[in-house]
């Protein structure tokens, strides 16, 4: 085991989710090397209040203007409070490591503050890097501003790409492994009738619920492929004809890099987003506590096939937002986010769900987003054409 470096302090923003609540079980597996320094959550006041007397963070954050009475009165006394629009945001310069785990558009704030404040963005929140692509580029080149990708599969490929050329240039594919979710190998008239629990009962990872269907439509590995390239492109020359995605229904393998002579270099280990988490709070660094080792003795296959374009048609639509850049993508996940909520509370089926953004897309037009406000603004945009387009299908 190495020396312990000194200690990290992390703010955990989404603590209340469930990569906050993975987050936290990190910090508590190593308290000499990391400290919660600053908690934050959208509107779970219990739970986050129930964190700071635990862990007594400096500070904690409530997005929901109206519960800052309520959490002051649950936190320890002397533990700042802060609540309202930004209050998250707020909490990016409050620590070494900015983990973010918002759930949504939301966490778009929390990446720019966090990068923006030179810090350390270990960054679960897949939304904000694909909506605001060029922004997030920006923000990426300030001073001491890096991302370590939380993301199980992009976690896997920034350790893959440790194993190339120091000067990036000799990465030929980046291979992202897809579970195939709960209706890998069902044919698309087989999924006409797929219900909200179906959906939910993902095979090898335990998430929250929109991600969960995301994964099940493949949408989330659709915005994998995009955060993929905005991750690894500058630096690697990783663009859309770089980035495979192969089922692997085993999620051992959690993604792959070929580079240019042919070798391809894998990362394995049993799912487990404990490790990524770590990964991103220790990197450069591991931690000395393992999760999600693999056991060899009772690990039997490991199983990759092409994923199926014609039943999964939400990484089909991903690739070609992806293409075409600029807002596109904000609009993909936008117009995605609707359509999910509405088949989660049972107003669409599972297969409109791609429908819904496709329909959603083809009525509005792209643009360069160079503020936020113009993603703000592609983003209100697909949400309100998918509602209508989820208006129209409930006549
Ligand atoms: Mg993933």
């Amino acid at each position: 085991m190495g020396q312990p470096g000194p200690m990290r302090t992390v703010a955990v923003v989404g603590a209340t989710g469930s990569i906050g609540s993975q987050t936290i079980e990190v910090v508590k597996a190593e308290p000499d090397r990391y400290r919660v320094t600053a908690l934050g959550a959208n509107r779970s006041v219990d739970a986050l209040a129930a964190l700071a007397r635990e862990l007594r963070p400096a500070v904690v954050a409530i997005a929901e203007g109206s519960l800052e009475a309520e959490l002051k009165s649950g936190v320890p006394a002397g533990t700042e409070v802060r609540s309202g629009p930004g209050a998250l945001a707020s909490l990016a310069a409050e620590a070494d490591v900015v983990v973010n785990g918002v759930v949504g558009f939301a966490g778009l704030p929390v990446t720019l503050a966090a990068l923006e404040a030179g810090r350390r963005l270990a960054l679960a929140n897949k939304e904000s890097l694909i909506a605001a692509g060029p922004l997030v580029q920006r923000a990426r080149r300030t001073p001491g501003a890096e991302i370590v990708p939380v993301d199980s599969e992009h976690c896997a490929v920034h350790q893959c790409l440790r194993s190339g050329a120091a000067d990036g240039t000799d990465v030929a594919e980046v291979v992202l492994t897809a579970s195939g979710g709960p209706f890998r190998g069902r044919s698309a008239d087989d999924l006409v009738g797929v219900t909200v629990d179906d959906a939910l009962a993902h095979p090898t990872w335990s998430m929250g619920p929109k991600i969960t269907v995301d994964s099940s439509t493949l949408m989330n590995k659709g915005l994998e492929v995009i955060e993929a390239v905005e991750l690894f492109g500058p630096g690697y020359g990783v663009g859309y004809d770089q980035v495979r995605v192969v089922v692997h229904p085993q999620s051992v393998v959690h993604s792959m890099v070929t580079f240019s002579d042919g070798a391809t270099v894998a990362q394995l280990s049993m799912p487990d987003m404990r490790l990524p988490i770590g990964y991103a709070l220790a990197y450069p660094d591991r931690l000395a506590t393992p999760f999600g080792a693999v056991d060899w003795a009772s690990l039997r296959r490991l199983d990759f096939e092409p994923p199926d374009l014609g039943a999964f048609r939400c990484l089909a639509l991903a690739y070609a937002a992806g293409r075409q850049g600029g807002t596109r993508p904000a609009q993909l996940s936008g117009a995605n986010e609707v359509a999910v909520e509405a088949f989660l509370a049972g107003r669409i089926r599972w297969v409109d769900i791609p429908a819904v953004v496709e329909a959603a897309l083809d009525r509005i037009e792209g643009t360069n987003p160079d503020t936020v406000d113009v993603v703000l603004e592609s983003d209100r945009q697909a949400r309100a054409a998918a509602a209508r387009v989820i208006e129209e299908l409930e006549r």
